[in-house]
């Protein structure tokens, strides 16, 4: 791995669209800096891509797909062989660039490009999961089979926590599926997805399989409008899951929305202590709570409220930094809005009434004056009417509440809206199993803080975190890039010919 000071700035002036396989720069007159995080430096210029790009790149998309779904599978599995082989060679340079432009510690942007590489495993598999169902003699001599098809054009819209693990959630599966892909990413991190398609095109993905374009709210409403795109998946906020679920299910395409989270963590107090405040704190503070699966609200039940003073000594001892430090627990905020909203947000919860065991928002690092820290954080006596409970903060913001029983908790955890993930740290079977049977959470994790599945699984969402009915990667993922086409068949094997059959029953 190089060090940071030899790190060399190779990043363009401008983040280019990829387009028919061919990387173009933008005629746009609209772009937005892509800021290091921690020192504000400039480090490329994302554009907003014209209407014009948009079309060439759906047109090239439609095209390639003629030519694409034909491909046979074991060589579209081959491609994904090939990739993965690429990105694991490419691993540490890839989570360089996401420490760049995203401020990630350098261990946790490794964890963001190997949660993808998992995923481009998975899909090399693409063969096996891509197989019908077949009945011999459903009538007759007659026999019934189902093939899975690919769909045609399918476009992602990503967020920028994750920017190499949400890409790789979306496009390697749709494409190793048969279909061409159209990627959004973030305009905060474009690099990192740049790299992950400069190396999907070295492993030998053809031209016009997939492309890149940039931009905003414009840029995804025309992707979403356009007739000739069949399928969207999208990863952010609850606000924007809502609006491109709503417009691309009103333009007849078939949506999944993975959105925000609000996720808890319930400790009872006959877990192992220390158990629990290790999973606190990298549950919480991990990735400076950017993270979908980030636990900002823990529940302390019974006894366990004693345990608050531990919680936030552990919080203490840890800090944030530059991704180059090893020391650091965490890195910077996304952007300085993003963490003046988190200042906010502390300032908000104090007058409310809301105990500040942990105050972080006046931090500072050491040689990074200008970059967006925010330090531990810590709440007690919040209550569920507050706003630093009720909203997603995404920082390192953690808030302790206390209940009785467990099931004062479940009730609690199952008023909110979202239903993202959730963990209960106990030493007994029955509560366990009594939490993950009646909590209406979509990934629940016993004594583990951030369930976030393997992909032979599905990322599993539930209510206001999800929008659609078929999640993203595992089994699920390829139910929803694929259609089924069902056949049923007959082949006549004498000359005896019966009567017209005026039913529908098959004889
Ligand atoms: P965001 O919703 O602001 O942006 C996500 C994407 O949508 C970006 O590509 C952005 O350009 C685009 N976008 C933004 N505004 C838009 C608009 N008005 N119309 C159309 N597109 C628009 O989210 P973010 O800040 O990048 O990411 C953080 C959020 O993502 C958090 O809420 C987090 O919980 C959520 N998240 C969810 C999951 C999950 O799997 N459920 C995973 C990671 C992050």
């Amino acid at each position: 791995m190089a060090s940071p000071s030899t790190l060399p700035n190779t990043f363009p002036d401008t983040v280019p669209l990829f387009i028919g396989g061919e990387w173009v720069k933008s005629t746009s007159t609209t772009f937005t800096p892509v800021i290091n995080p921690a020192t504000q430096e400039v480090l490329s210029q994302v554009p907003a891509a014209t209407d014009a790009e948009m079309d060439r790149a759906i047109a090239s998309a439609k095209a390639t797909f003629q030519t694409w779904k034909e491909v046979p599978v074991p060589q579209r599995a081959r491609i994904m062989l090939n990739y993965q082989h690429l990105l694991k060679k490419h691993h540490d340079e890839i989570a360089e660039i996401i420490s760049q432009e995203l401020g990630k510690t350098f261990e946790d942007a490794k964890g963001d490009v190997w949660r993808g590489i998992e995923v481009v495993e998975h899909a090399a598999n693409v063969a096996s999961l891509m197989m019908g169902e077949t009945v011999e003699n459903v009538a007759g001599s007659i026999d019934t089979y189902s093939f899975v098809q690919p769909i045609g054009v399918c476009m992602g819209i990503t967020p920028f926590n994750f920017p190499a693990m949400i890409p790789l959630w979306m496009f390697p599966l749709s494409i190793a599926c048969g279909n061409t892909f159209i990627l959004k990413p973030s305009e905060r991190d474009p690099l990192t997805p740049t790299r992950l398609v400069e190396l999907f095109e070295e492993a030998g993905a053809p031209k016009g399989v997939m492309q890149i374009i940039h931009g905003g709210a414009h840029q995804v409403d025309y992707l979403l409008e356009h007739p000739d795109i069949c399928a969207g998946s999208f990863v952010g906020s609850v606000p924007v899951g809502k609006h491109i679920y709503r417009k691309g299910t009103e333009n007849l395409k078939r949506m999944q929305c993975m959105t925000g989270a609000n996720n808890h963590m319930v400790v009872m107090p006959d877990a192992n202590k220390n158990q629990v405040v290790n999973n606190i704190i990298g549950s919480a503070f991990g990735a400076a709570g950017q993270r979908c699966m980030a636990i900002p609200n823990v529940i302390l039940v019974g006894a366990a409220a004693e345990w608050a003073g531990d919680i936030a000594a552990a919080a203490e001892k840890i800090r944030p930094g530059a991704w180059s430090d090893k020391g650091a627990a965490y890195g910077p905020q996304t952007n300085a809005a993003a963490k003046q909203k988190i200042i906010a947000a502390i300032a908000t919860a104090k007058t409310e009434g809301a105990t500040c065991l942990l105050d972080g928002s006046d931090c500072t690092v050491e040689g990074y004056p200008d970059g967006n820290w925010i330090g531990p954080t810590i709440f007690t006596d919040v209550t569920r009417d507050m706003a630093v409970y009720k909203d997603e903060v995404f920082g390192p913001v953690l808030c302790l509440l206390t209940m009785d029983t467990l099931d004062e908790a479940i009730a609690a955890i199952n008023e909110d809206f979202r239903g993202n993930g959730t963990s209960i740290f106990t030493a007994s079977g029955g509560a366990a199993r009594k939490y993950q049977h009646e909590i209406l959470v979509g990934q629940v994790g016993i004594n583990v803080p951030i369930p976030v599945p393997l992909p032979f699984f599905s990322f599993t969402g539930w209510r206001g975190s999800f929008h659609g009915d078929l999640h993203a990667y595992g089994k699920q993922a390829v139910r929803f890039y694929t259609e089924t086409k069902t056949i049923t068949a007959r082949w006549f094997d004498d000359d005896s010919v019966s009567g017209p059959n005026m039913s529908i029953n098959l004889k």
